[in-house]
């Protein structure tokens, strides 16, 4: 891709390069580069090991302990990334509820939450989505009633990823019932260890753990968990989405996985040639290629821009779409390319209990699971049409 790197920017990845290959542990970039199942303390220990260079929060200022890097340079951070096969950092701490408590926390949440989301130390979730407030969020009914020096919070949420490690929610709660649906809402701080929640596992079509419903019952809450004013949470919860979306591109990742693609489709044969070389399969590959390469320009731009301290805008929307159809698009070519050596399903494997796939090929078998996972990318984050919604009327005016 043409892009106008300095030498400094060279200099810069030759840096980061050296710096994956000697710390990165072969054991977690082999389970990313092969479809594999990460543990808890994979993500865990890589947060960590990142925080302690000072590199788990690419995106913060320098005042809170990011690296103070340019655009240039946080793109190449993500493109080295994802071309090593690195454990994501996730999204919860550092770049969903961190830029909220910048923007509009107290100093207090400030100096208590930013140190602890860098090194690692706290595990977050979000408590966004509830049964029949999804794409209609602002319908929340998770009640939180202020008695005294706390909240007492009633209510459940659901398709809280990876809940059931987190030792701290974000969470949208209704403080006002009487108000219009979008100014009676409120953005809590929660402690997962508070008693009164209750997680419990939805198990997805890849027979994965990865999402749970959580109830709350009476949970109470210190007064000081609210972020910023009661019944202002909605304008925070959008702040937040914004980012949320543009994380979502992985435009790294799926760089990596385009390389993985073209690697299977080299070794599948079709009437003894490569398949890659077959003209219909090369060209359904070309075309998502192209898509990725035009991708990696806007997200540039839209990073561009959010970095002027206006965040990332509707736009974050188009990098939504595009960034997981091309995620979906490639697992389904790879899908594809092995054909019924995608069929095997083999648990263990997955979680990396043994070093070869039962009655298959190591390459193919996890691909199926890794396929109906990737169904999740168009819902999440806000589903693709609702981001189409949101196109339509914020940068389109229709
Ligand atoms: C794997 C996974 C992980 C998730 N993780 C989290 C998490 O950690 N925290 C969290 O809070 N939430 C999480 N979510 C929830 C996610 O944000 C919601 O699933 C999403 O917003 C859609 O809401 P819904 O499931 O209620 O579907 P609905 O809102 O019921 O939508 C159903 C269908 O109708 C369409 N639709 C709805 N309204 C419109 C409209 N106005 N115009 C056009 N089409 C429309 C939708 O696009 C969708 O296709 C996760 C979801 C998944 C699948």
């Amino acid at each position: 891709m043409d892009l106008d790197y300095t030498p400094a920017d060279d200099a810069f990845r030759a840096e980061i390069r050296a710096w994956l290959e000697a710390n990165l542990p072969q054991a977690m970039r082999d389970k990313v580069l092969n479809h594999k199942r990460l543990s808890r303390d994979d993500i865990a220990n890589w947060h960590k090991l990142l925080g302690k260079k000072g590199w788990s929060a690419p995106a913060w200022p320098a005042e809170w302990g990011g690296p103070g890097w340019t655009e240039a340079q946080r793109h190449i951070w993500d493109a080295e990334c994802g071309r090593i096969g690195a454990p994501p950092v996730l999204p919860f701490g550092v770049s969903m509820v961190a830029p909220v408590l910048m923007k509009y926390g107290n100093e207090a949440q400030k100096r208590r939450y930013l140190p602890r989301i860098l090194s690692g130390e706290d595990w977050w979730c979000q408590g966004y989505s509830e049964p029949g407030s999804g794409s209609d969020l602002a319908s929340l009914r998770t009640r939180a009633v202020r008695e005294g020096d706390h909240y007492v919070v009633n209510g459940q949420k659901t398709w809280t990823t990876l809940g059931q490690h987190a030792d701290m929610m974000f969470c949208l709660v209704r403080t006002d019932p009487a108000a219009k649906k979008q100014e009676g809402i409120s953005f809590l701080l929660i402690d997962m260890k508070t008693p009164g929640i209750t997680v419990r596992p939805i198990i997805t079509l890849d027979e994965d753990h990865e999402v749970n419903e959580v109830f709350f019952e009476d949970v109470k809450v210190p007064v000081e968990n609210l972020v910023g004013d009661e019944n202002r949470g909605w304008t925070y919860a959008k702040y937040l989405l914004g980012h949320e979306r543009t994380g979502i591109a992985r435009v790294g990742a799926s760089n990596r996985e385009l390389a993985f693609l073209k690697g299977v489709a080299l070794r599948q044969k079709k009437h003894g040639r490569p398949l890659l070389e077959d003209p219909v399969f090369a060209a359904r590959v070309a075309a998502v290629e192209i898509e990725l390469m035009a991708l990696e320009v806007t997200a540039e731009r839209v990073i561009a821009s959010a970095s002027n301290g206006r965040g990332p805008g509707p736009e974050a929307s188009m990098l939504k779409i595009k960034g997981t159809e091309i995620q979906q698009a490639l697992t389904e070519l790879m899908v594809d390319a092995v054909g019924p050596l995608a069929a095997p399903f083999d648990p263990a494997f997955l979680e990396g209990e043994h070093d070869h796939a039962a009655g298959g090929d190591d390459d193919a078998a996890p691909l199926a699971a890794y396929y109906f996972n990737y169904r999740k990318t168009s819902i999440y984050g806000g589903s693709n049409e609702i981001q189409k919604n949101i196109i339509s009327q914020m940068i389109l005016g229709i």
